[in-house]
This record gives structure tokens, sequence and C-alpha cells, in this order.
């Protein structure tokens, strides 16, 4: 496994695996790196003749500098780890390496981006939207692999590279969740012992009202039941929980079986905000 840092660096490799007409699978990732992340390395593993996993916390995606300041790193173990899973090339590359100066561009993806996570996260669409893009120049890969646990970034990534005209194949992966149902991720390091417990509401609350709506229970009272659900969780404080069409994410005011939807959830456990989906109608 070579560890790459700059795109000159990765630029030689292209060009020989261009030459023998090697297919690239790129897995992009912040690293702390957990079951979930494996599981689009391991696809990549099926599906690519060569794999690149990026390893960058995005700066320009926070809203929020505390939170920057202390995602998670593990660099170390998500080495070791991506050598037994095979992967090619890890692209580690330095913040000035990305960014050498404050892009001056910004993408902005209309309605998709004024919902759910777009609403509460001011500008994090665009920082998610540069970064992909300067990933796909610099790697330049046949396919790129996401995960449905972030379902809004799949939707702005598949707007990004269709209204670009990006000849790059999206693949999306389900969600790995832990053995009680949450939903892996980077973040869940963070949880205190007692916050990792009451952390389930996400996911148990997301089945719950599955189940609910699929049984006819009319949407406005799951909604209002799981509100006060979660009123009772006393280190959860709910964010959003919206029925939407999983493409558009327009909101829904009534479940109607004949038509796509799937249930996205955002709430802090503490300081930690986690996010969580469930396809209902896919
Ligand atoms: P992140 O490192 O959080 O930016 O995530 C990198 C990629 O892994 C993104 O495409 C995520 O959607 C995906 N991912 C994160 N958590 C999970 C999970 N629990 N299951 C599947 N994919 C995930």
């Amino acid at each position: 496994m070579h560890v790459v840092l700059t795109g000159a660096d990765w630029h030689k490799y292209w060009l020989k695996s261009l030459k023998k007409d090697k297919s690239i699978g790129l897995v992009p990732t912040m690293g702390a790196l957990h079951e979930g992340h494996f599981d689009l390395v391991r696809k990549a593993r099926q599906e690519s003749d060569i794999v690149v996993v990026s390893i960058f916390v995005n700066p320009t995606q926070f809203h929020n500098q505390e939170d920057f300041d202390n995602y998670p790193s593990t660099l170390e173990e998500d080495l070791a780890k991506l050598e037994l899973e095979k992967v090619d090339f890890v692209f580690i590359p330095k913040t000035e390496t990305i960014y050498p100066e404050k892009p001056k561009l910004s993408i902005h993806f209309g309605n998709l981006e004024t919902v759910l996570e777009g609403a509460f996260r001011p500008g994090h669409f665009n920082g998610v939207a540069i970064v992909v893009s300067k990933l796909f120049n610099i790697i330049k890969p046949h396919t790129a692999y996401f995960g449905q646990k972030d379902l809004q970034q799949t939707g702005i990534i598949r707007r990004l590279v269709n209204d670009l005209s990006m000849n790059i194949n999206l693949v999306i992966v389900p969600t790995r969740r832990e053995d009680d149902g949450l939903a892996m991720s980077s973040r869940n390091l963070r949880l205190s012992p007692e916050e990792r417990k009451q952390a389930l509401i996400l996911s148990s609350s997301l089945t719950k009202a599955k189940q609910e709506l699929l049984a006819g229970k009319p949407w406005f009272e799951v909604h209002n039941q799981i509100k006060r659900d979660f009123e009772e969780v006393p280190l959860a404080s709910l964010e959003y929980f919206e029925l939407v069409h999983p493409e558009s994410f327009v909101s829904y005011t009534d479940f109607d079986l004949t038509k796509k939807s799937s249930l996205c959830v955002a709430a802090y456990l503490g300081k930690i905000r986690l996010i969580d989906n469930l396809p209902i109608i896919p």
C-alpha cells in the first residue's frame, strides 16, 4: 500500500494505471475509520482494479470550529487496517495541498441544500462539493463510493456529477450499524458512555416511526410522539426528524405508500451531533 501526499505524487501512479487500462475506485473519508467505511472499501476492492482511499478532514465543510478541532483522528490504526483490506493507495493530503488558497468558487444546490443538513449547517454542502470536486479532479476515479448514512450528501454529489457532466460512476453503500442499531460514525468515538447509551434514540425512533407509518398511523401523530420521546432522553436534543422524498429531500406532510420516502433525523447527544436515516419506500 502506497501513501500518497500530493496530487503530483499520485499523477505518476495514475499515468501507469492509465497505460494498463486499470479502473480506479475512490473512497473519500475523513479518517477515524470504522466498519461502515470498510464496507465502502470492500465494495471498491470487489469492483475496481485500483482502490484509493482518501483521508482528509475538510475544514470548509465544518461550520462549527469546535467540531472541526475535536474531530477524531486515528491515523496509525487507519493505515494498518487499510493495509489489511488490500487498499492500493491512501491519499493523505495536507490542508495546504488541497487549499493552497481559499476557493473563490462556491457551489449551490438550490432547494436541495436549504433543508435538513443544509438548513442546520450553513455552507456545509458547498464545502463538501468543493472538496469532492477537488478529490475527483486529483484522483480521476472511474467510480466513487459513498455511504447512505449521509443520504443528503449522496443527493448533492449526484447533482454535482450530473450537472457538471463528470464521467464518474457513483456507488452508494447501505448504512452499517452497531449491534444495538446505532449507525456507525467517527463521532461516536467522542460520546461518553452515558451519551452512547442514550444515542440509541436516533435509530430506535427511526424504526419505531417506520413501523407505525406502515401500520397506518398518520405522520403528524408519529412525528409528535417521536418529539415527545426525544424530550424524555435527558442528554438528547432533537434538531429535526423528517419524512422526506429521498432524492429531492422535500418534506412530506402525510405518508403515502405509493411515494418514495425516507426518514431523516439529526440530534445532539451532549455536544456531539449525530445523523441517521432509514428508507421506508425505496
Ligand atoms: P466520513 O469519514 O464520515 O466523511 O465518511 C466517509 C464515507 O463513509 C461517507 O461516504 C459516509 O457516508 C460513509 N459512511 C460513514 N458512516 C457510515 C456507515 N455507518 N455506514 C456506511 N457508510 C458510512
